[in-house]
């Protein structure tokens, strides 16, 4: 190697070195937050938050990193395959940060806290006339944005390119129309069936033996307790500080045994995802998970395609009932699973199941999708919402609260986002079949044998952290690329076995 490269390398490794310092120290703000921070603290804490996020601009918008990027672009070939990745990732945050002017960007962030608030203020006066006008700006800001920045085929594409790379409309719409056809139908052919018992779920149950589970749980799945942390916050997360410091939050309720557990096994699935990012990639922004998408698929992996499977309580339904003795007395691992996957169409997308959780996420992506490319009326969008709603899941909302006001997402100017949670449990469902030629997964979980698993999912997926692709990722992992058809196989397969259905 010439010195001249050596050279651009070292520019390069502290470039990477103080933007992961400084992405550690939002992190650790946001964490702490949202989870032990106090309420009166809110203007110091936002003096820094602010002073730490034009910290995180100036460092890599100047005329240093530019030349940098431009000297690196030349000698592109000749680098290794963990410093190409690195020139890859601060290219791409380069360019989409770089061609907005400095003062629509500043006024883009004040614009974003002044839009949560009057989204949260909203949302409890169930009033969207207060969110509206905000929403009309963050979205004519997001259009100019999307002008400075350019796009591909279709403007929406950009967005859809920052949560998860290399996806575009043309995919997406493909992978609804998929999804349409399937899912739509088999929603109706289970309504049709009795329902099953979840009485029994909303029994009290006490919150020190919840949290014994919780701990249980993440444990048995394979969690390093000394590489991480369970907390407790409003809504259930992860914060990833580094692959040894991953912490978790989940919620707790007296009368609620199944959220706490599935937020529990999900957020672990996040965790597990950043715990087993190769050590080698060192102190670095690529050791994190590289996409929503990829780090979604992880979660509801564990939450959906292992979690919500009758072998996986064979192997932990003793431990439940050994701290639920009377609660969950005569209930057996069938009744437990009929339960944890009932499916019934509703209107509040997180408390949504398995099976008609892509309809809610479809009625967003096409919403975003035309407010991108047309002028949308503002004032039309909560009927736009309830009419998308009653065609694709089948329930309208009576209120905007429990309709367009139920997602923080767009006040908080996350446009582009939502795929990726459907995305995430398509690709669960390919990750999964790969699985299953190597090794039966039914067996794994049935005896607890979770290492496994994990070890399965540490070296196909995520000992690469953000050094390659999703997509590469996924032809890695799997042998192919994406297919949408593996995840409408597994939610037919498993639901017509559950309600009774025949294929
Ligand atoms: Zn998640």
């Amino acid at each position: 190697m010439n010195d001249r490269i050596k050279k651009l390398l070292e520019d390069l490794n502290d470039l990477d070195h103080d933007m992961a310092a400084i992405t550690y120290t939002e992190s650790l703000l946001g964490f702490d937050s949202m989870t032990t921070a106090s309420k009166d603290g809110v203007s110091a804490r936002s003096e820094v938050i602010s002073f730490v996020s034009t910290l995180y601009f100036n460092t890599l918008i100047n005329p240093r990193v530019d030349r940098l990027l431009k000297e690196l672009s030349d000698v592109y070939n000749e680098l290794d395959d963990l410093s190409k990745a690195k020139y890859n990732y601060f290219r791409r945050e380069y360019e989409k940060i770089s061609p907005i002017p400095v003062k629509e960007y500043a006024d883009y962030q004040s614009l974003l806290v002044e839009s949560s608030n009057a989204w949260e203020e909203a949302k409890n006066a169930n009033d969207f006339s207060i969110f509206a006008p905000y929403l009309k700006k963050v979205i004519d800001t997001t259009k100019r944005f999307i002008d400075h920045r350019g796009y591909e085929g279709h403007p929406y594409n950009t967005l859809l390119n920052d949560y998860e790379p290399g996806v575009t409309v043309d995919m997406l719409d493909g992978f609804f129309e998929e999804l349409k056809a399937s899912i739509v139908p088999l929603v109706q052919r289970i309504q049709e069936k009795p329902k099953p018992n979840t009485s029994f779920l909303s029994n009290t149950f006490s919150i020190d033996e919840q949290e014994a589970f919780s701990l249980y749980i993440m444990e048995s799945l394979g969690f390093r307790m000394d590489g991480g942390s369970l907390s407790e916050s409003e809504h259930p997360f992860t914060q990833n500080m580094s692959p040894d410091d991953v912490r978790i939050t989940t919620h707790f309720h007296e009368n609620d045994l199944i959220n706490p557990i599935f937020s529990t096994i999900h957020e672990t699935g996040h965790g597990l995802y950043e715990q087993n990012i190769s050590k080698s990639i060192g102190f670095s922004c690529l050791a994190t998970g590289v996409s929503m998408g990829i780090h979604e698929s992880q979660s509801r992996l564990y939450e959906n395609n292992f979690g919500r499977n009758p072998a996986f309580w064979q192997a932990h339904m003793p431990k439940l009932k050994e701290l639920f003795p009377n609660e969950l007395k005569d209930i057996s691992i069938q009744d437990f699973i009929r339960a944890t996957n009932k499916v019934e169409p509703s209107l509040i997308r997180i408390d949504a199941d398995e099976v008609t959780y892509p309809l809610h996420i479809m009625v967003r992506y096409e919403l975003e999708k035309m407010l991108m490319e047309e002028d949308v009326d503002i004032q039309e969008l909560p009927k736009l919402w309830a009419d998308k709603y009653e065609q694709y899941v089948g329930v309208r909302p009576t209120t905007e609260a429990e309709g367009i006001l139920q997602d923080v997402h767009w006040s908080e100017g996350l446009m582009g986002y939502f795929p990726s949670y459907a995305l995430g449990s398509a690709y669960a469902a390919q990750f999964e079949h790969a699985m299953e030629k190597e090794l039966s997964v039914d067996e794994c979980l049935k005896h607890g044998d979770m290492k496994t698993l994990l070890d399965w999912l540490a070296h196909h997926i995520h000992q690469y952290g953000s050094t390659i692709t999703p997509s590469e990722i996924i032809q890695r992992a799997t042998g192919e690329a994406f297919n949408p058809k593996y995840f409408t196989d597994y939610l037919v397969k498993k639901y017509s076995l559950l309600y009774g259905l025949k294929e």
